[in-house]
């Protein structure tokens, strides 16, 4: 899609800082981190909302390459989170699915 913001990053126009790269996936360091790490990592193929998400071979996919990514970055044994917001009252800004993956810090519960 044109007009999304990750699309762009995935075809090369907007150079997020970029930590793992795939075929299927592209994982970058959010802009404005919530925690010592948070990184989003999204599908290349534009889907908006985890509504959206037919394909099941894919979501084990990003959910493994987010549990990879913990442990690249170092924070698999101290803990993490990782979060899918969906849709407006899910918090959701970006309309392309994306998981956050937020460590380095001890995380409150229940999320807000
Ligand atoms: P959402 O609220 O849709 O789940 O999360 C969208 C995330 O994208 C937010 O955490 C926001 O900081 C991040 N974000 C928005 N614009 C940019 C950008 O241009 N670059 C990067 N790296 N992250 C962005
Ligand atoms: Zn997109």
């Amino acid at each position: 899609m044109t007009d999304c913001l990750f699309c762009k990053m995935v075809a090369g126009e907007i150079q997020p800082d970029i930590v793992y790269e795939d075929e299927q996936v592209l994982a970058f360091r959010d802009i404005n981190p919530k925690a010592p790490t948070h990184i989003l990592v999204i599908p290349k193929q534009h889907i908006a909302t985890l509504n959206d998400l037919q394909d099941k071979e894919l979501a084990g996919y990003l959910l493994q390459t987010v549990a990879q990514i913990a442990a690249i970055e170092g924070i698999a044994e101290t803990g993490y989170r990782t979060v899918i917001n969906c849709n407006n009252e899910g918090g959701q800004e970006v309309y392309h699915l994306h998981l956050h993956l937020l460590g380095g810090r001890p995380m409150a519960w229940p999320a807000g």
